[in-house]
């Protein structure tokens, strides 16, 4: 097999540095298509890293109940809501956008699926595609094939589990997902203790960062904003996945120093993050 590892992101990408004369149209605008009634705090989180994370403008798109919340709790990030009440139902206009990351918090309801069908068919750009919005594709085999060519999915093993079946051995597990990666040309996160970045061109990059005390409910969420504020600032959806989860393991560890991995919040996480 034609497989390379890298253990060490810095031996493959570097971070831009900001240029003097920039402004915030040159770090790009990013859609997160998140939350549902219960979970808009994926929502919150989301976005809050993403912000932390370098990009030029975010707009959240949520929920109409999601609306004070995140306007309360993110100020920095626009906010538009669906018309309906509790879940995601209607795409919007995606035309201005940079970069959308979808999924955190969404649910899987009938409206939601159906949002979520109509936007794969209206976009053109690399998506980050994490959670409910990975179930829902899973539960359609349909969906899969719209997903737009380099975009990031990041699931856990359960979600991993519904997209590419069960596995014997992680050996079997990495097969199974390079071949996923390269049918549908997208890079796919093995997320957990030393996630694996795994490339379209069969290049697999583990990770060298992160502790147990990420092992707990919006960590996930805080990578899907990281890797969709890397893509808005221009790296390509490789360098994206393999940095984003670089630094949330890295900013993991530090987070873990000051409080330890048993009080360590996500929100902990997204406040140790350093660029
Ligand atoms: P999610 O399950 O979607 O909230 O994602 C959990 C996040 O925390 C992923 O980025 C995992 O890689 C990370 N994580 C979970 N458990 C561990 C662990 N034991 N060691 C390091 N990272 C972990
Ligand atoms: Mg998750």
């Amino acid at each position: 097999q034609n497989t390379s590892t890298s253990f060490f992101w810095t031996d493959m990408v570097s971070l831009k540095k900001r240029a003097k004369f920039s402004h915030k149209g040159t770090f790009g605008h990013a859609l997160l298509a998140v939350g549902s009634y219960g979970s808009i705090g994926a929502a919150v989180l989301s976005a809050k890293a993403c912000l932390r994370s370098g990009v030029g403008l975010l707009t959240t798109y949520i929920p109409a109940c999601g609306y004070e919340i995140m306007q309360s709790s993110v100020p920095e990030a626009m906010c538009q809501t669906d018309p309906a009440e509790k879940e995601l139902s209607v795409c919007p206009d995606l035309e201005k956008y940079t970069v959308i990351g979808i999924g955190c918090g969404l649910g899987k309801s009938e409206k939601t699926k159906a949002f979520l069908n109509v936007l794969l068919r209206q976009v053109k750009s690399p998506l980050v595609l994490d959670a409910d919005a990975l179930n829902i594709m899973a539960e359609e085999a349909d969906m899969l094939a719209l997903i737009p060519a380099k975009s990031v999915l990041t699931p856990h093993p359960k979600e991993l589990q519904r997209l590419i079946g069960t596995w014997e051995n992680d050996f079997e597990k990495l097969e199974k997902v390079k071949v996923f990666s390269q049918k549908y040309n997208c890079i796919v996160l093995v997320k957990g203790m030393h996630t694996a970045v795994v490339l379209p061109n069969q290049e697999v990059h583990f990770n060298s960062t992160g502790n147990p005390g990420m092992a707990t409910g919006g960590s996930g969420d805080v990578l899907t904003g990281i890797i969709t504020a890397l893509i808005a600032q221009g790296y390509s959806s490789e360098e994206a996945a393999i940095i984003g989860v670089f630094k949330h393991g890295e900013a993991g560890d530090i987070a873990s120093q000051e409080r330890g991995q048993m009080a360590m919040l996500p929100s902990d996480i997204i406040d140790k993050l350093r660029w």
